[in-house]
């Protein structure tokens, strides 16, 4: 059996048409169903469908032989001991820096209000500057409108949401798209199996961006 961990959303959506190439087709539809193992077409697959922050840790830990992460998830757990053999090139965006369009002179260490703790601390830290970062679960854009922070970092796809909050996209911090990530006891244990899966998937990837 094969264990695949998704997340709801934009994710499973983008997900699902290479799954389809790869002759893998959810019995369920987890944004209308409640269930959070779901079978498949192919009996010997399953996907589980868990939080996009949780991916790395079922897949490390083996909850899952296979997820889909988005990069951003992925630069936060920096010391996960995962291979990530493909970019799927789905969900893009950019995570970025942005404040408020008319910002005020900050004086004092900035404050950064993020839920990306971890790439923001680098960021900062490979700049040489030294800011406080302050960690939320949501909502950033309204941190620095209220005087919690100073700046946000955040991923961004069209800037919507930062102009219709009054801020600016400032500094890039990295490209972001979903990547495959693989548990590295299951590409032992079931090589065949899963090194198949990575070439249906390879193809279906090269197949929808040559159209
Ligand atoms: P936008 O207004 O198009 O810049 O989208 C920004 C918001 O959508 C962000 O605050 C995120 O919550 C969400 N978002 C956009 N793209 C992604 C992505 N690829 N992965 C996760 N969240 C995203």
């Amino acid at each position: 059996m094969l264990t695949l961990a998704l997340s709801k959303g934009r994710i499973y959506k983008e997900t699902l048409p290479l799954l389809k190439a790869a002759g893998i087709e959810p019995l369920d539809d987890p944004e209308t169903c409640r269930k959070l193992i779901l079978e498949t077409t192919n009996p010997n697959v399953r996907l589980i469908i868990v939080r996009a922050s949780d991916v790395p840790t079922y897949v490390e830990y083996g909850g899952a032989d296979i997820g889909v992460a988005g990069k951003d998830v992925l630069l936060e757990h920096p010391n996960a001991e995962l291979y990530e053999p493909i970019d799927l090139k789905i969900a893009q965006c950019k995570l970025m820096t942005a404040g408020r369009e008319n910002e005020a002179e900050i004086t004092g260490r900035l404050k950064v209000a993020t839920k990306f703790v971890e790439s923001t601390r680098r960021f900062y830290a490979d700049k040489g500057q030294q800011v406080d970062i302050i960690k939320l679960y949501g909502s950033m854009e309204l941190a620095p409108l209220v005087g919690l922070a100073d700046r946000i970092v955040d991923v961004v796809d069209t800037g919507n949401t930062l102009r219709a909050n009054g801020l600016i996209p400032m500094e890039h911090i990295a490209d972001i798209s979903s990547r495959l990530v693989v548990n590295k006891a299951s590409m032992k244990m079931k090589h065949a199996q899963i090194q198949k899966f990575i070439e249906q998937v390879r193809w279906a990837v090269e197949e929808r961006n040559n159209d």
